[in-house]
């Protein structure tokens, strides 16, 4: 897929104050710094379009930037930051919640993890709930370029086990992305044009 254009539509607390359009939606959402903003800016050939900074849990919102005209791109709050007051925290859960729960155009959730650590006890509940929920999701392994190439298939195959543990039957379908180095764009680009896709041709939203 072709990045033609990528806009800024909405930032918002309040998921029935979400766009309208029954347009496919592309949730991303991880712990805080797992390089989310990265990878968005990389994916949408924009260095600027989502807000990367040395402040976690800086970006608070549920954020919709519009891709070619016929897709939504949600950037979600950066879960687990101990800094983030308890309320605040209970705030944002809640209406994260909401969205999953919720957001009818919902297609797909993009679980983001940091591919060098040990998997987390926040993401592996996260993806427990996301199953629990069943909300589709697929899982985006970031920062790859910060280990070598072979150790790629190791750290991947320690997190399928992880989820094994965690009653998952299977793994789910990932992506090995950096964002330094614009790896996996194309793949996740391929993959969310297929979907959409599928869905305009079915006209399922
Ligand atoms: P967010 O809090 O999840 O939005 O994370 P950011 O995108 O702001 O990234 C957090 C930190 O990780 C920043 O210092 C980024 O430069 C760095 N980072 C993000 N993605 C990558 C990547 O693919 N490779 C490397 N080496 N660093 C990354």
């Amino acid at each position: 897929m072709k990045i033609n254009s990528a806009e800024f539509i909405i930032s918002n607390s309040d998921v029935s104050k979400c766009p309208l359009e029954r347009l496919p939606e592309y949730a991303f959402i991880g712990r805080s710094n797992v390089g989310k903003s990265s990878l968005i800016n990389m994916l949408t050939n924009n260095k600027n379009l989502a807000k990367t900074s040395g402040k976690p849990g800086k970006t608070q919102l549920i954020n919709h930037f519009k891709i070619n005209l016929n897709w939504f791109l949600v950037d979600l709050p950066g879960y687990g930051y101990a800094r983030v007051s308890k309320k605040t925290k209970e705030v944002f859960q809640k209406f994260i919640t909401d969205y999953f729960e919720k957001r009818e155009q919902l297609v797909c959730a993009f679980v983001l993890i940091d591919i060098r650590l040990e998997a987390q006890k926040i993401d592996l509940e996260f993806i427990n709930y996301l199953g629990e929920i069943e909300v589709p999701f697929c899982i985006i392994f970031t920062k790859a370029d910060k280990i070598s190439k072979t150790k790629i298939d190791s750290h991947v195959a320690a997190y399928r086990k992880a989820l094994l543990a965690n009653n998952w039957e299977e793994m789910p379908q990932y992506f090995v992305t950096s964002s330094l180095e614009a790896t996996g764009r194309e793949k996740l680009l391929e993959f969310i044009d297929g979907v959409n896709e599928e869905i305009f041709r079915s006209g399922n939203l």
